[in-house]
């Protein structure tokens, strides 16, 4: 049992986890005696047993945008607010997943200065800005987006009342309740509707079952396009394993050279 301390709240947590297993859940980002303990605590304490292996979010996430490419955006990208802060993963000019974070007027949705770079994903780790000390509400937006990244951008969204993928407000009762609209359920692969989602399995889902599928292996796909982006092939059997998994849009090649994740 190991224990852990918010030195801004005073509250405590108690876990049946070392630093090390904490820290092998979410890269390298906490140091000792890091405010970050605290959170890593309780994100562990929390979510522990449903929790995915940093790396895997990590690598889940950038399949979601190589999704979106195929789907025909240009340049995917998510925005969202939480807990007082606007924050937005978009794509550098290398390829990591880049996070930036900025203030929003308290109450609202408007944004209050500019953006800072928080830090990228980027080999198997998050590696936070050199430049700048992380907050601790950023520290629990990145681990709340490790433990589940679909379902915690869909509550960020529901919470905004709008599409944290295409910045839509969410108009029909439907979208409102899972938080994104139509769209960008098929660009992003998010599941949509209970009879739908019976026939056709979400992305997130696909890809997790992945290792299981001895037919063809998303995940490796996936990861084959980000390694060879321009090798048609690999983006025609990626679209065959949806179709055949019941999509009925299939990613294909981007027509022009698109940044993609090289995470
Ligand atoms: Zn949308």
């Amino acid at each position: 049992m190991t224990s852990f301390r918010n030195d801004r709240t005073g509250e405590t947590i108690n876990v049946d986890a070392t630093r090390e297993a904490l820290l092998a859940r979410f890269g390298e980002t906490a140091k000792q005696d890091n405010w970050l303990w605290f959170w890593l605590a309780r994100h562990f304490e929390r979510h522990a047993p449903a929790a995915p292996e940093t790396r895997d979010m990590i690598a889940f996430l950038a399949d979601s945008f190589v999704l979106a490419a195929g789907m025909g955006l240009e340049c995917p990208r998510i925005r969202v607010f939480f807990e007082g802060k606007r924050y937005k993963i978009y794509l550098s000019r290398k390829g990591t997943l880049c996070f930036k974070s900025g203030f929003v007027e308290a109450g609202t949705m408007k944004p209050v200065g500019d953006e800072e770079y928080v830090g990228c994903l980027w080999g198997g780790k998050f590696i936070a800005s050199r430049d700048r000390t992380m907050l601790p509400t950023e520290g629990a937006f990145m681990a709340q987006l490790a433990a589940d990244p679909v379902s915690f951008l869909a509550k960020c969204s529901r919470d905004m009342d709008r599409c944290c993928y295409c910045w839509s407000s969410l108009e029909d009762k439907r979208s409102k309740d899972v938080g994104y609209g139509p769209v960008c359920a098929v660009r992003w692969g998010l599941p949509w509707g209970v009879s739908y989602n019976e026939k056709v399995p979400s992305f997130a889902e696909l890809w997790a079952n992945s290792h299981v599928n001895d037919k063809r292996n998303i995940r490796m796909l996936c990861e084959d396009i980000r390694r060879e982006p321009r090798d048609e092939l690999t983006w025609m059997a990626l679209g065959d394993a949806l179709a055949d998994a019941g999509y009925r849009n299939r990613p294909s090649m981007p027509k022009k050279a698109i940044m993609l994740p090289a995470v």
